[in-house]
This record gives structure tokens, C-alpha cells and sequence, in this order.
């Protein structure tokens, strides 16, 4: 398989959790490009703690590793308004030659609420999820995540969606396909990272070094 992943998020900071599962996705699904998408007004989260769009963009852009099999788009950035996937998705799928796989990726937490996004059924119709598992310290995720997960979409999404548990995917006979995808555990969340940069605790290892540098720089999340 081959293709290009959309990984969108409030990245509020960039972390290593966010890193290391793109690189298990990356491989999992031997993709050629993985784009980090922040959103510029995140639609479901707060805006308390948010950091400058301009700023949350610096940070993904300066902890890219060499090469671009993980690129930075500001293509939410550029657009007026709240940040809706549907637009990004929408977007990507004019650009690219319609011959590339292009997939959504997401974690179980925002996953289990994508009854709230707009226009969240045409999503089903566009472009095949790749659901990352996610440690259940930071989430409500529970023990069994293909069953949270099936009986979320047959409540909220649409009953036809069929788990294949040999493929880890449901499938249905319209709609594109959802993977759950069992990434490596990181217990790392932006959360976490706030709240040790505003106690004055280290966030060495938690987040690339280019990141940790530019939020003491900048004095953000204090
Ligand atoms: P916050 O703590 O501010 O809510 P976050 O750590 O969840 O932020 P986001 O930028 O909201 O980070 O995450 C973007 C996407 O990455 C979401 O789909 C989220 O579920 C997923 N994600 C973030 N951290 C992890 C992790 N450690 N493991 C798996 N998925 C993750």
C-alpha cells in the first residue's frame, strides 16, 4: 500500500507522541508522505492555552526530520475561519493525482467524537480513517479498543460498517474503509506539556529539542 497520510490536530505543542506515531503509521501503511495539518481555529477545543497559529506551525516545521516523508501544511492557516477537516480533506483530495491513496488520521480520542464534526458523514464517503490507539492515562479509551470502536460507529456513524478482525478494519459496502491501527503506547499528550512548562518541570524527551528550544525562547505556556 501506498499513499499519503493527513495527520490534523491542534499540535498545541508538537510532541514525541505525536512523532512516533506517524512514524508507525508511516510504516504500517508504507506511505510516502505523512502531512502535519495544525488547525488554526480548532472547532472542539479550547482557546485558552493556545498558542499562536503562526508559533504552533513554527514548532512542526522545525522538528521535521530530514527528508519530506513528514511535511508541515498550513493549509488550515491560510483558510478563514474554524479549521474543518472536511475543507482539508476536500482540499487535498483536488491536489494530489487521484491515483494516490490519501487516508485520515486520527486518534482514538478525537475518533470516538467525530459524531461532533461537520459534515462528518461525507468523510465516511471521502477518504478511508486510520484510528490510532492511545494510551488510556490520557484518553477515556477503555481496555478493548476494536469493540469501543465498533460500537461508536454503529451508534454514531452508520450500523453497516463490519469488523474484520484478521484485517483490523471495518468495512462497509459504500463507505471507505476504517483501520484501527495499534500504535506504540506513548503516554505524551499537549496537555502534559502545558502544564510542565507552566510548573517549571523539564519537557526534555517529551517533545523534539527544536520544539523545547523555541517554547522557552518564546516564553510560551507560562
Ligand atoms: P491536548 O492534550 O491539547 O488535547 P493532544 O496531545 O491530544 O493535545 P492533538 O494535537 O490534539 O494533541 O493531537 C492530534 C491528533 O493526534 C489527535 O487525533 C490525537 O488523538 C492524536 N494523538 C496525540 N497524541 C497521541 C499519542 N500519544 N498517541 C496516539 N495518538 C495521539
Amino acid at each position: 500500500m501506498n499513499g499519503i497520510g493527513l495527520f490534523g490536530g491542534t499540535f498545541n505543542p508538537l510532541h514525541n507522541g505525536h512523532l512516533k506515531v506517524a512514524e508507525d503509521i508511516k510504516a504500517g501503511f508504507k506511505m510516502e508522505k505523512i502531512y502535519f495539518i495544525p488547525s488554526a481555529i480548532p472547532p472542539h477545543k479550547g482557546t485558552d492555552d493556545l498558542a499562536d497559529t503562526k508559533d504552533r506551525f513554527q514548532m512542526i516545521k522545525a522538528a521535521m526530520p530530514p527528508g519530506n516523508r513528514f511535511m508541515a501544511s498550513d493549509v488550515e492557516i491560510h483558510r478563514q475561519g474554524p479549521s474543518y477537516t472536511i475543507d482539508t480533506v476536500r482540499h487535498f483530495k483536488n491536489k494530489l493525482p487521484i491515483s494516490t491513496p490519501c487516508y485520515l488520521i486520527v486518534g482514538m480520542d478525537a475518533f470516538l467524537e467525530i459524531d461532533t464534526w461537520k459534515s462528518f458523514q461525507k468523510l465516511f464517503d471521502l477518504i478511508p480513517f486510520i484510528v490510532m490507539t492511545r494510551p488510556a492515562q490520557d484518553t477515556k479509551q477503555a481496555e478493548d479498543p476494536a469493540a469501543d470502536l465498533e460500537k461508536y460507529i454503529h451508534v454514531h456513524v452508520d450500523p453497516e460498517y463490519e469488523f474484520l478482525q484478521h484485517k483490523s478494519r471495518f468495512v462497509h459496502p459504500a463507505k471507505q474503509p476504517v483501520y484501527l491501527c495499534h500504535v506504540t503506547p506513548v503516554d505524551i499528550s499537549s496537555t502534559r506539556i502545558r502544564t510542565f512548562v507552566r510548573q517549571g518541570a523539564s519537557i526534555k524527551g517529551l517533545v523534539p529539542d527544536t520544539v523545547e528550544k523555541y517554547i522557552h525562547k518564546k516564553g510560551l505556556y507560562l
